[in-house]
């Protein structure tokens, strides 16, 4: 068992502590949501903690991965385009990452090959090992002492999520490298936390060790011996199961731990402390008063009874993880309205009125028109645009409260140049080049020939053009706005004028002047567009401002 001594010693990089979190058996346990909670336990203590995530894939970031394969891909203030998980780490922890809190093979590959071709390596042959280990290594380090919670201060523990399972191949050069790793900052510096399952099968319910045994096993002839199991399960596990655990997997019985099935996230972190994960860190929780607020969140969300009822107009409604942060978002705006959130899925194509199947037309339909606010996601690609233009006339037009995220801002702007400028055709050039009316176009910065890396990306100022908004006073003090951003297409700067003209008006721009960045249409209970995402910066206790305001708006509280 480790005992993490007092905070801070002489050298920053001898004090740093470090979580390694992995997985077995499947995927899909919440490995994030239980990394990120043991850092909400050790911040909780009131250590500075950190976070990175290794994908081992060989893409160099998720950015031109699809949302179905990958769920969303997290949008970092300084651009970088990463795995969701990182979402859950600022969440939890109220922290800033950069790009390189996500380390992919992609990138690693190619800082050894770059080195290969400066000559570092002196004519050695270049190999996965000791290369790459120690690439990954010397990555990790640098990454851990960044300063992330916005005091610039040396963070004190760095919790490294090894996404995939044990046992995969593209895993297997990550696995060396943690293991030399514990050599290397010594292994009283790190903990190994092993995230598996335990099944439960037959009558009786009786909860099965086998597959936890068998990938612990496997961990440990890659020779990795874990500190911590933190179990998978619906329920919590028996002492009996416990004790197996820990005699076959040669951990002690109190470092096995169950997340089971709870109504909320938030109460991950509050039962890992309940099971005496704090005392096997070597850290005190009551250091400060986080897991008492977690406690009323946890609870508060809990208690929600009085329902609202939000339409998110998507194209991968069948697959949340693909709208991640907008779900978090609403939960986060919803709590402080003390309403129970209910998201009313509608496929956007089947609002469109060539729409053949008719019982799926009507159900969207009904769904929307008993909907008390209405959101329209980003997103790319033209399918399901008809439907969510419908879904902005719709709103627009009946005074329902609407928040439309980047493509959400681009289709209700269109939606506005069809109907009230009677600007037939009326489109965006990603999806009609030859639309009779351009209102959304191309940036001219943008690459037409790459598409890593290459969108308008991370954080930018948007200025206040006008004194007096519902946006703007939801946004409270300032003249500027940062969130972050994560296209290529703009409103089209030559239509602006008349678009004010009608009374939709950019009431925020980039420092420009030129780019539209958040639209409010007067005379609306809430009628928002922003061209960015401010579902990336939302957290817990301090809902993102647009998100709020269309909440407030459908329950009334504006
Ligand atoms: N496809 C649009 C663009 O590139 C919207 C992007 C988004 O919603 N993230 O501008």
């Amino acid at each position: 068992m480790l005992i993490w001594e007092a905070r801070r010693p002489k050298s920053p990089l001898m004090c740093m502590k470090y979580v390694v979190v992995s997985g077995g058996v499947l995927s899909g346990l919440g490995k994030g949501v239980t990394a990120s909670s043991i850092g909400v336990l050790l911040k909780s203590a009131g250590l500075r903690v950190t976070s990175i995530k290794i994908d081992p894939y060989l893409n160099s970031d998720a950015g031109t991965m699809s949302p179905f394969e990958h769920g969303e891909v997290f949008v970092l203030d300084d651009g970088g385009e990463v795995d969701l998980d990182l979402g859950n780490y600022e969440r939890f922890l109220d922290i800033n990452l950069g790009k390189n809190n996500n380390l992919t093979t992609g990138k690693i590959y190619s800082k050894v090959i770059e080195a290969e071709r400066r000559g570092d390596y002196l004519g050695k042959t270049v190999q996965v090992i000791p290369h790459v280990t120690d690439a990954v290594q010397e990555w990790i380090e640098d990454v851990a002492h960044q300063p992330a919670d916005g005091s610039g201060e040396i963070p004190d523990a760095c919790i490294i999520e090894l996404g995939g399972t044990v046992g995969d191949i593209e895993s297997s050069p990550y696995i060396e490298a943690l293991r030399q790793f514990q050599f290397r900052v010594g292994r009283e510096n790190v903990t190994f936390v092993h995230v598996s399952l335990v099944p439960v099968m037959g009558p009786v319910g009786e909860q099965k060790t086998k597959p936890t045994q068998h990938t612990v096993k496997e961990l440990r002839g890659l020779g990795i011996t874990p500190d911590i199991l933190v179990c998978r399960s619906t329920a919590p596990l028996s002492v009996e199961t416990r004790e197996k655990l820990a005699a076959f997997c040669h951990v002690s019985p109190q470092a096995v731990m169950s997340t089971h099935d709870v109504p909320n996230i938030y109460h991950v972190p509050l039962m890992l402390q309940e099971q005496g994960l704090c005392e096997i860190l070597g850290v005190d929780h009551r250091a400060t008063d986080l897991l008492k607020d977690w406690k009323t969140m946890a609870h508060h969300l809990d208690t929600l009874t009085q329902v609202v009822h939000i339409a998110m107009v998507g194209k991968y409604t069948n697959l949340s993880d693909a709208y991640l942060s907008v779900i978090k978002s609403l939960q986060h705006a919803a709590m402080a309205v003390d309403r129970k959130l209910i998201i009313d899925w509608i496929e956007a194509s089947h609002l469109e009125s060539d729409w053949s199947n008719e019982a799926e037309k009507t159900t969207a339909w009904d769904l929307l028109k008993n909907a008390d606010g209405v959101l329209v996601p980003g997103g790319f690609g033209d399918r399901g645009v008809e439907g969510k233009i419908a879904a902005a006339h719709y709103a627009r037009t009946t005074q329902t409260p609407y928040l439309g995220i980047c493509l959400g801002l681009q289709v209700a702007t269109i939606e506005f140049c069809r109907n009230v400028l009677n600007l037939e055709g009326a489109n965006s050039t990603e999806f009609d080049e030859n639309a009779p009316t351009a209102a959304v176009v191309f940036m001219p910065e943008i690459s037409k020939t790459h598409l890593g890396g290459t969108m308008r990306l991370g954080t930018r100022p948007t200025l206040w053009q006008v004194d007096e908004c519902k946006i703007r006073t939801l946004y409270g003090e300032g003249e500027a706005v940062d969130e972050r951003h994560r296209h290529r297409y703009e409103v089209n700067p030559d239509l602006i004028e008349r678009i004010e003209a009608e009374g939709l008006v950019f009431v925020g721009k980039d420092e420009t002047g030129q780019r539209c960045e958040i639209f409010e249409l007067k005379g609306h209970p809430y009628y928002v567009g922003v061209q960015y995402h401010p579902e990336f910066k939302s957290r817990p206790g301090r809902p993102s401002p647009p998100f709020l305001g269309l909440l407030k708006a459908s329950t009334g509280q504006l």
